[in-house]
């Protein structure tokens, strides 16, 4: 039983994991260090679940009528405690006043990147922010489909293919489900991921406890990184620091990224949301390095839930063309020294590393 075909094809979501009711399928982590399905043959019943779940394989989402914002959190520490302009942060208070759970990506131990569940505003201290990681969802869609099914709020944030990994899973609609989808560059390897934190540590002889990879300490829209090891925080610039060039140079996204049919403005989730690009050409009074988020609402229920929560920001409403970006029209590019770059990797220590990735 193949879930899928080639490596293109897998966006290593896991929600054929959770569906499997025989427990026949297992992630496993190939040499670049992302994880694949693997299927049991001696316990698999050929039920088909796996496949009908498989975002890859959904039909794409239709256009709908969908509204654009730009918005920033009018609360200062909310905007500044999140990549872009705040939004998550506003629409999980939201779901947290009504008694509900948010689930969204943080840290476990280790520095592995997972998404994890909040249900009070500490909590969700602990996934605020983007992690350039993909995140592992290995028994959320479960949780969901559980807290929903006990009539609860939830809202879901995660990675456009994700997002349709979720509703495929839950089969069916639910009133108080709010799904938030991310506009999407694509996921570098949790692999890579560990390696540079265990660079890190070695170098710095500590254990590290966080990592930002969009700090706005320098107004500069994020383009800071800081990461704390045993009581000190070091800084970098996003553009000199080795994990984010070989991010950004494309070397060490997934190979499905790469392809990704997720990058359009059509999604069927209630909500996508990232860095409204350009904003400083449309809304000059907002520009001021500290970020704004755009935001399309695609459903009936996301303008009844952003109805509710607009008052909490500052916003205007614009038009497609404006909140367009690369990745809402096609995917990230393949690097054309990929395949060079992942045999050097292999074969060369890590702080050799950031000499193939320039400067
Ligand atoms: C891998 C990745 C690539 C992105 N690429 C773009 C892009 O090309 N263009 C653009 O405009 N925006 C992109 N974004 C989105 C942008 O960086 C912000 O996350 C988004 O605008 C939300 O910001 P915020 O201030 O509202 O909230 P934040 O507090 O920054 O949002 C946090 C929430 O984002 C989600 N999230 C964070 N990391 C991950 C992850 N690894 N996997 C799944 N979900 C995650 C989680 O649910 C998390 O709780 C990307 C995000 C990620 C994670
Ligand atoms: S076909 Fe059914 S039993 Fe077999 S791996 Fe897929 S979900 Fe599991
Ligand atoms: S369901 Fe997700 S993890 Fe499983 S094969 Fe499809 S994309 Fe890959
Ligand atoms: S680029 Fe596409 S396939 Fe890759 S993580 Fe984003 S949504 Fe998923």
């Amino acid at each position: 039983m193949d879930i899928y075909r080639e490596k293109e094809a897998c966006c290593g979501c896991g929600a054929c994991v959770d569906i499997c009711p025989a427990g026949a399928v297992r992630m496993v982590q190939d040499r670049e260090g992302f994880y694949y399905p693997e299927v049991d043959g001696s316990a698999c019943t050929e039920c088909g679940k796996c496949r009908r779940v498989c975002p890859v394989k959904a039909r794409k989402a239709a256009p709908g009528h969908n509204l654009y914002f730009g918005a920033q959190a009018k609360e200062d520490e909310i905007r500044y405690s999140g990549s872009s302009g705040g939004i998550f942060t506003i629409l999980s208070q939201f779901v947290i006043e009504q008694g509900g759970s948010v689930y969204g990506a943080g840290y476990r131990e280790n520095m592995k990147v997972a998404h994890r569940e909040a249900k009070n505003k500490e909590q969700l201290e602990q996934i605020k922010k983007t992690k350039y990681v993909q995140s592992n969802l290995k028994g959320i869609y479960v949780r969901i489909e559980r807290e929903l099914k006990e009539d609860k709020w939830v809202l879901f944030c995660g990675t456009p293919c994700q997002a349709q990994a979720l509703l495929q899973f839950l089969n069916g609609t639910y009133q108080k489900l709010i799904l938030v989808d991310l506009v999407c560059y694509g996921v570098p390897s949790p692999g890579v991921w560990k390696d540079y934190v265990e660079y890190l540590e070695k170098k710095h002889k500590g254990k590290m406890t966080d990592f930002v990879f969009r700090d706005k300490r320098n107004a500069d829209q994020g383009h800071t990184c800081s990461y704390q090891i045993g009581n000190k925080e070091y800084t970098d610039s996003i553009y000199r620091n080795i994990f984010c060039r070989m991010y950004f140079k494309n070397y060490i996204l997934r190979p499905a990224c790469h392809s990704c049919r997720f990058c359009t403005v059509n999604r069927n989730s209630d909500f996508t949301i990232g860095d409204f690009w350009g904003v400083e050409r449309i809304r000059p009074d907002m520009e001021d390095g500290m970020g704004t988020s755009v935001v399309i609402v695609h459903t009936d229920p996301g303008r009844r839930i952003w109805n509710e929560v607009k008052e909490e920001l500052k916003w205007f409403e614009c038009k497609r063309q404006d909140i367009l970006q690369p990745r809402l029209l096609e995917p990230t590019a393949r690097a054309k020294g990929r395949r060079i770059f992942w045999m050097l990797y292999r074969r060369m220590p890590f702080w050799m590393i950031g000499r193939l990735t320039g400067r």
